[in-house]
């Protein structure tokens, strides 16, 4: 079956091959396939061999370079922290399709991080610019800014968020646990 101008897809819906057609607006390349990143309309320009997707109008939050994402971190390990977006800062809609992305440690603050633990913690909400979308499960995450980072931090001893007490350092109000974190200008407590 062939894509073609008009048709409607959905998020990971196959719409050409690389070798074809160079993926634009609104789509991501997975192995020489070109998918969509969103629901909508496709757009084949078959003078510049260019495929781009129209947004639904009910799902203008399409992920590219540059936006600052929120959403909260499933894991931290190795050199990784991975994060679940849950939306683009200043749009009110969500996210349609669950993106998942993934801070490297030399991307995590702005100096050197020894340990990526000292970053994030799992539950922890963040803030973060995208640097890289390859897919709806692979996308690059910045947080090397000053409000960029954690926005509330959650205890890894009682699972309730933290007050900001330093610098890089956030306290629980429940256990009394102290606790180190890449904190955001914009940290929420
Ligand atoms: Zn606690």
């Amino acid at each position: 079956m062939k894509t073609k101008s008009g048709d409607f897809v959905l998020p990971g819906d196959a719409l050409g091959v690389t070798e074809e057609f160079v993926p634009s607006e609104g789509t991501y390349e997975e192995d020489g396939e070109i998918r969509s990143l969103t629901a909508g309309t496709v757009s084949m320009d078959n003078k510049n061999k260019k495929i781009s997707i129209i947004p639904k109008t009910s799902s203008p939050s399409v992920l590219k370079n540059g936006v600052v994402v929120f959403g909260q971190i499933s894991e931290v390990r190795g050199q990784r922290a991975l994060m679940r977006l849950e939306g683009i800062k200043g749009k009110s809609r969500s996210l349609v399709t669950s993106f998942s992305g993934a801070i490297h440690i030399s991307q995590a603050d702005k100096g050197y991080v020894a340990k990526l633990s000292d970053e994030f913690r799992i539950g922890d909400l963040i803030e973060a610019r995208v640097t890289k979308v390859m897919g709806i499960d692979n996308v690059d995450l910045t947080t090397a800014e000053d409000e960029l980072g954690v926005i509330k931090a959650m205890c890894t001893n009682c699972r309730h968020f933290m007050k900001r007490t330093d610098k890089n350092e956030v306290t629980c109000p429940n256990c009394g646990r102290k606790e180190k974190r890449n904190i955001s200008s914009e940290y929420e407590g």
